[in-house]
């Protein structure tokens, strides 16, 4: 109806998501269900290699650093508005700190991913964390969730809700207990960090245009004093 805005791509709002976390907590598994890949190749490696460019992804983009990550984009509709999402699916190579910070910087929001079938996976997301924290800097207040991924297999749970509540508490975000078996909750958090992405992008965008010169002024003062 309200969506005569545009023909091309280009003008769409770009939201870009990196799924962070230890290796096998479900980063992979989550983006798939979220791009409509068919759950029996999300859960067939070779296969879904294989087939990735023909399944349901709707464009297949390779355009961050050279990487073994995937990298997804998608067009979806954010309350209302057609945007796009950008998910970069890191996967562990990322031992080389330059290589993972530019993924890190690459983003504007973060699925911060553990199982709570593995305590250890908990516990990695305050490093992870503090690697994002780290290389955005400059940055208020960055969109990030915690994840607490695999809640399907509740009889093997090794992280109480509790305890991942209170440390999402302590970090000012939200905590959200995903499935990528049963999907649940799997839109939920990509469109909640797209929301946080969106608001803050537009608070960034009052504060350009409202108090141009000042405050950009200061904040490059600042900088120099580093010097
Ligand atoms: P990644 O290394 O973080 O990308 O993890 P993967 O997406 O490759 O998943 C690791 C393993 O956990 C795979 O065998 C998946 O099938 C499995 N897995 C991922 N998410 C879930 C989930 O929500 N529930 C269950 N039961 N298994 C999952
Ligand atoms: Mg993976």
């Amino acid at each position: 109806m309200a969506a005569n805005k545009s023909k091309g791509q280009s003008s769409l709002a770009l939201h870009k998501v990196i799924m962070v976390g230890s290796g096998g907590v479900g980063k992979s598994a989550l983006t798939l269900q979220f791009m409509n890949i068919s759950k029996s190749l999300a859960y067939d490696k070779k296969k879904y290699t294989a087939n990735k460019k023909v399944e349901g992804i709707l464009e297949f983009v390779e355009d961050y650093e050279p990487t073994k990550a995937d990298s997804y984009r998608k067009k979806v509709v954010l309350d209302g508005e057609e945007v796009q999402i950008d998910i970069l699916d890191t996967a562990g190579q990322e031992d080389y700190a330059a290589i993972r910070d530019n993924y890190f910087r690459s983003g504007e929001g973060f699925l911060l991913v553990f199982s709570i079938t593995e305590h250890e996976s908990f516990t990695a997301t305050a490093e992870f964390r503090e690697q994002i924290l780290r290389v955005k800097a400059e940055e208020d207040k960055i969109p990030l969730l915690v994840v607490g991924n695999k809640s399907d297999l509740e009889e093997r749970r090794q992280v109480p809700v509790e305890e991942a509540r209170s440390k999402a508490e302590e970090w000012g975000v939200q905590y959200v207990e995903t499935s990528a078996k049963t999907r649940a909750n799997v839109d939920k958090v990509f469109f909640d960090l797209m929301r946080e992405i969106r608001t803050k992008k537009m608070s960034e965008n009052k504060d350009k245009n409202g108090k141009k010169s000042g405050k950009n002024k200061k904040s490059f003062k600042e900088r120099c004093c580093l010097l």
